[in-house]
């Protein structure tokens, strides 16, 4: 039976991504003629499998510790951020560190460090065990407390109602954000912290995108590409569901079931922040090939944001 595939748009790379994979690509390009020794990257660089495989088929080394980073050696941190203590841990190492944490990411940073120094508790918003929640929360860990869900929010209990201040993690769903936020805002009227939250553009025109898909253009199943450990992607799956959608979170094409599509008259189709388009592509013509007859685009926004990369920085 014929379909038609909606792809959404905006859809993939955000800028914080580009940025942070062009840090390492420059990294490795930067070496010195017969410098053959890898570039070290703390953590995915970004949420995907592809990018990373691909990466380290160029010559970088991924690491979940510091403390695996030889003496000495070039070090890139993630797109999500470190805490202090990795930072520490890198200079005692002598390595030579380029850092490719969002600047999105690091104005919450610097948010929760203000905070901290005024003397405020920080309740955080975010998913435990993040890379961006654990560098975060790092920065101040004995005033920061964090906020997973609504029910943790009713419990939160702080040393002073009268300064209190919240912020969030990057890449959660909107609606999950405003739930938990007014809650905060009803139990202690005092907060302060930014009105929408620290969710980013990328991640808010990117739901918005899967939203439109269903809400206006009547997708009823949502197919997302992303690796199943990329948090903005689960949420793109979760934001589809919500809409009325079935949606499935695939991390490469090949892992379609054509069941999921079988019974299907319109298919959306994203791709979370940190997926190649290569991917959606190589999605569409399996959807082709399953009996799409026809692929459109539907643009909700369109994106103009642009990180330059860090100055790169040599060893030795
Ligand atoms: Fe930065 Fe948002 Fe992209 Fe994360 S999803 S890297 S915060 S722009």
């Amino acid at each position: 039976m014929s379909f038609t595939v909606l792809l959404a748009a905006p859809r993939g790379f955000c800028a914080g991504v580009e940025r942070a994979i062009r840090t390492v690509e420059l990294a490795l390009d930067n070496r010195a003629p017969g410098d053959d020794q890898p570039v070290y990257v703390r953590h995915e660089i970004v949420h995907n499998k592809v990018v990373v495989d691909d990466l380290r088929a160029r010559g970088a080394v991924f690491v979940e510790d510091t403390r695996e980073i030889p003496q000495g050696a070039m070090a890139v941190f993630s797109a999500h951020g470190i805490a202090p203590s990795v930072r520490e841990e890198a200079a005692m190492r002598g390595l030579v560190t380029l850092d490719a944490t969002c600047p999105l990411v690091s104005r919450v940073h610097a948010a929760v460090l203000r905070y901290a120094a005024r003397g405020y508790t920080i309740l955080f918003v975010g998913h435990a065990g993040h890379p961006e929640v654990e560098g975060v929360m790092g920065e101040a860990p004995a005033r920061v407390r964090l906020v997973q869900t609504v029910d943790d929010a009713e419990q939160v209990v702080v040393p002073d109602s009268s300064r209190v201040a919240y912020a969030t993690q990057t890449t959660l769903s909107m609606d999950d954000v405003s739930a938990i936020v007014d809650t905060l805002r009803r139990r202690f009227p005092d907060i302060v912290g930014p009105q929408a939250g620290d969710v980013c553009y990328a991640t808010t025109n990117r739901q918005e995108a899967v939203q439109a898909l269903v809400e206006q253009h009547g997708a009823d199943v949502v197919l997302v590409l992303g690796s199943p450990n990329s948090s903005n992607s689960n949420r793109l799956r979760e934001v589809a569901e919500s809409a009325g959608a079935r949606a499935y979170l695939l991390g490469t094409p090949d892992e379609l079931d054509p069941r999921w599509v079988a019974a299907a008259t319109r298919v959306g189709v994203t791709a979370g922040a940190s997926t190649p388009e290569h991917l959606v592509q190589g999605l569409v013509r399996r959807l082709e090939a399953l009996g799409a007859d026809e692929v459109q685009t539907v643009e909700t926004r369109i994106e103009d944001v642009f990180f330059a990369p860090p100055p790169m920085r040599s060893r030795g």
